[in-house]
């Protein structure tokens, strides 16, 4: 029997150690796809042990959920958009909150089940078990809000209301109330009944008052939320592995923010809290007008220059843009010009959206450049293409105090001696905020599908 716990508890370390590495491999493009498959792995290694090591009453239902789990995760995986992965990863974290709900609820059952589990257990179980179904329950809620803001099945503005301030009051002082009642009355299911209500409630109002823009840090939080309540799931049934698991992914979520945060220059506090402030009129309004080229014309330009720089933004994503992008680049490269790229942390509808995809196109890794790097040297630019950005190149965010964006740091694309902004209109960006570098003097609006611009561009250079 020792024997078989030390097996256990070896392979446990295995698989945390396959985690931790799979991290490690994940954070470069060129590791990525091994970190991946080195962390299935480690997961693979953590669920077989883990049934051996738990008392499995029917393997049919395990089966069963592992063939249709694994199955809808292959077809969605294989047949996702690469635009529309932000919004799957958002249900996915929330069916990590789900899974980790049920799992609570499911213990406090079993508990309930057995009247020395019931007797044996002390406050420290139901508390964690409480938790665990409080913090599941809002990543559950919260993950379906934001893929709904995401996936434009909803609004992406802020939902405020009057009133929604005192609602969350109320609602945390309910939590602090039944979350006494529950740990001093466990074996009355109100209260678990309860608890699941106001968890649920509460990811809705919390992820629903927050504007789309501020999507990609509320993101990586409940990515981090969805780890914090699977490792109280772990501390409640006494899983080691999956207390490690959740704090792995606990920690790199909260990392995640945090670098989201920087990048929005925003506090978490100011993200979370968007919808109860009063919004602030933006002070300044836009002057100059939209001066259009033609793709053929700006192929003289492109012809002509030095050094380019290449802003990408979500619309690169949605024209699949990168594999012309990346042609474009050697047809620069060959007339005697430079050509860098600059990604802002939160371009398109990830992080590392733009890294991914220009990483598919064989775009060199050490041609990416970040914002700090190139903001500096904007002037020495004498062409800035910007493919389908908006908001990551938005003055606003400097130039108009009172503006949704002002604060954020920006790419400094207006700084460039000349600015090509390849998009379909002069329509504002995922924030809704207009934006004064398609009015500058020195931009020039490429109109149209970006990879149709590009492409013209590209044919305009064979001709030559
Ligand atoms: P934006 O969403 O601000 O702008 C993208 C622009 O692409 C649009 O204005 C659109 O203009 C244009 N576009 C769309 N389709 C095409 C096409 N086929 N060809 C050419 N242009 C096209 O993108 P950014 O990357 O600049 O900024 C990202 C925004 O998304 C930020 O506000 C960020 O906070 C938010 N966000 C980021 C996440 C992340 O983790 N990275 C997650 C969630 C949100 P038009 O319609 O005129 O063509």
């Amino acid at each position: 029997m020792n024997d078989i716990i030390t097996i256990i508890n070896i392979a446990y370390v295995v698989a945390a150690a396959l985690f931790i590495l799979g991290l490690k491999l994940l954070s470069h493009p060129d590791t990525a796809k091994k970190g991946n498959f080195v962390s299935s792995l480690g997961m693979l290694l953590a669920v077989v042990v883990t049934l051996l090591d738990q008392q499995i009453i029917s393997y049919h239902y395990i089966l069963l959920g592992f063939v249709l789990g694994g199955a809808f995760g292959a077809w969605k995986a294989k047949s996702v958009q690469m635009t529309d992965m932000p919004q799957m990863v958002s249900l996915f974290n929330g069916f990590g909150g789900a899974a980790s709900l049920l799992l609570g609820w499911a213990t406090l059952n079993g508990l309930q089940g057995s009247l020395l589990g019931a007797q044996t257990a002390g406050a420290f179980v139901y508390i964690t078990l409480f938790f665990t179904v409080l913090v599941g329950g809002i990543t559950f809620s919260g993950s379906v809000i934001a893929w709904g803001k995401l996936s434009g099945t909803m609004s992406s503005k802020a939902v405020v209301f009057t009133g929604l301030r005192e609602l969350s009051i109320l609602h945390l002082v309910a939590m602090v109330v039944v979350a006494y009642l529950f740990v001093t009355d466990p074996t009355n299911p109100v209260w678990l009944y309860c608890a699941i209500g106001l968890a649920l409630s509460f990811g809705l109002w919390a992820t629903i008052s927050i504007g789309g823009a501020d999507m990609p840090v509320v993101i990586a939080l409940l990515n981090s939320y969805s780890g914090i309540a699977a490792s109280a799931a772990g501390l409640a049934t006494g899983n080691t592995i999956l207390i490690v698991t959740g704090l792995l992914v606990g920690a790199s979520g909260l990392i995640l923010t945090n670098i989201m945060c920087k990048a929005m220059n925003r506090s978490l506090m100011n993200v979370l809290l968007s919808g109860f402030s009063k919004p602030v009129e933006a002070a300044g309004k836009i002057e100059g007008e939209v001066k259009i080229l033609p793709a053929q014309d700006a192929f003289y330009v492109l012809e002509a220059a030095q050094a380019v720089l290449v802003i990408p933004g979500y619309g690169m994503a949605v024209a699949q843009a990168q594999h012309a992008v990346r042609e474009l680049q050697s047809l620069l490269e060959d007339n005697g010009c430079t050509v860098d790229y600059a990604i802002h942390p939160v371009a398109g509808r990830m992080p590392g959206h733009m890294n991914v995809l220009l990483a598919e196109a064989d775009v060199p890794y050490d041609q990416l450049y970040e914002m700090d790097d190139v903001n500096p040297r904007m002037e020495n630019y004498d062409v800035v293409i910007v493919i389908g950005a908006n908001d990551v190149v938005n003055p606003a965010a400097k130039e108009m105090k009172g503006s949704p964006i002002y604060g954020m740091p920006v790419i400094e694309a207006y700084r460039a001696k000349t600015v090509f902004v390849l998009k379909r209109s002069a329509n504002a960006g995922f924030a809704g905020v207009d934006n004064p570098l398609f009015f500058k003097d020195n931009t020039r609006m490429v109109l149209g599908d970006a990879k149709d611009t590009i492409n013209t561009i590209i044919r305009e250079f064979g001709d030559e």
